[in-house]
């Protein structure tokens, strides 16, 4: 089938057209970002694939559908930025990625975590400076600390699994318990103010959804330890930037570690080295030197790309053929 693939990269058509060998879809290429001023690219193609900042609103959804897409297929689990609802009522097929490596986004949100126990963004310029002085650059170790993991699915999972190794104790908290999460070592689910008032990290691994928005806010910040640890490796808007920038005024925050962020869809997967950047409070996040930020990467190992690509293929395949696709969103109330 016809598919415009929007908010393409190098790496996309990469591994998209060698997933593809076979099925033999006809995949168009577009750099572009989809949103209502965009939509009408997507020509006389079946189906539009997406990824997480591609803008899947109502209007965008209209143009779509009138131009006969019968298809949107994410090429990410998340899926926040799709109008289910609007999608559902204009007879739009919504699929996705279920699942892909979740070792890769689990292993980035450890990166993060070390980076900033063991202050390495800072090590790394110094040493190429020449400044081999240690003062400012106390860690502190893992092990025994507390961390708190907010989505016990499965990159909390795995996140979880892997800091069992550093020994440390782990608080979930997860809407839908787990049985496997108490099994750990060290391990036990606790209400979500436990979670706060306890743990040194706090990491969170659930989805972006209207009940998540903002989720870690003043009030929960308010709740948590001082010089507590956060990271967001999941969807930027999980959290309260402005909190944020105040709990790091503060001290209240020891530090922050992100792969997302809420206003993320005008500023990451593209090259901005040349520009003024005019989103303030971004900028003023990377000013502290107890925060790191990279760009929507946690995804981004061979190994999931190759997965994300193979499922896309995938779920094109099941939609072109008529077969039920285990990877369709269905539209629920509750999910949208
Ligand atoms: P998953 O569905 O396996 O797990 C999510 C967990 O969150 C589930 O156990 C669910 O019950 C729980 N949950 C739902 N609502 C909750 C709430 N209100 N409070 C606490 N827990 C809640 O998903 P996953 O594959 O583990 O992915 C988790 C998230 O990671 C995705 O939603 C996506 O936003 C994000 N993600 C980010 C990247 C990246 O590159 N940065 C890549 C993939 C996924």
């Amino acid at each position: 089938m016809k598919v415009a693939v929007f908010s393409s990269k190098s790496y996309d058509r990469q591994f998209l057209d060698a997933a593809n060998r076979a099925a033999g879809h006809e995949l168009i290429y577009y750099d572009v970002k989809l949103d209502a001023s965009t939509a009408t690219l997507a020509g006389d193609a079946q189906g539009v694939c997406v990824f997480v900042n591609d803008v899947l609103d109502r209007e965008t959804l209209t143009i779509l559908h009138r131009q006969g897409v019968k298809l949107i297929a994410l090429r990410c689990t998340g899926f926040n930025n799709v109008d289910l609802q609007a999608a559902a009522e204009l007879g739009l097929t919504v699929v996705r990625v279920t699942a892909y490596s979740p070792y890769s986004v689990a292993e980035h949100a450890i990166g993060l975590i070390l980076t900033l126990s063991r202050k390495y963004h800072r090590a790394y310029n110094r040493v190429r400076e020449g400044n081999f002085s240690l003062e400012g650059l106390l860690g502190f170790d893992l092990h025994a600390r507390t961390v708190g993991i907010i989505g016990t699915g499965k990159i909390g999972m795995v996140f979880a699994e892997i800091l069992q190794g550093f020994g440390c104790r782990l608080l979930g908290y997860d809407v839908y318990p787990n049985d496997r999460f108490p099994q750990l070592k060290n391990a036990r689910y606790v209400t979500l103010d436990e979670l706060y008032a306890q743990s040194d990290i706090i990491s969170l691994h659930c989805p972006l959804l209207p009940e998540t928005y903002h989720l870690i806010d003043q009030r929960a910040l308010d709740k948590m330890k001082p010089g507590v640890i956060l990271i967001n490796v999941s969807r930027g808007a999980l959290i309260d930037t402005r909190a944020m920038i105040d709990g790091l005024k503060s001290g209240k925050i020891g530090a922050l570690g992100l792969d997302v962020y809420e206003e993320e869809e005008n500023l990451f997967f593209q090259d901005l080295s040349m520009q003024i950047i005019q989103d303030d409070l971004f900028q003023r996040l990377l000013t502290f030197p107890n925060v790191i930020v990279t760009g929507h990467q946690a995804f981004f190992t061979q190994e999931a790309l190759t997965e994300i690509a193979a499922t896309t293929i995938a779920n094109l395949s099941d939609f072109e053929a008529g077969r039920p696709c285990p990877h369709e969103i269905r539209y629920t109330p509750r999910a949208a």
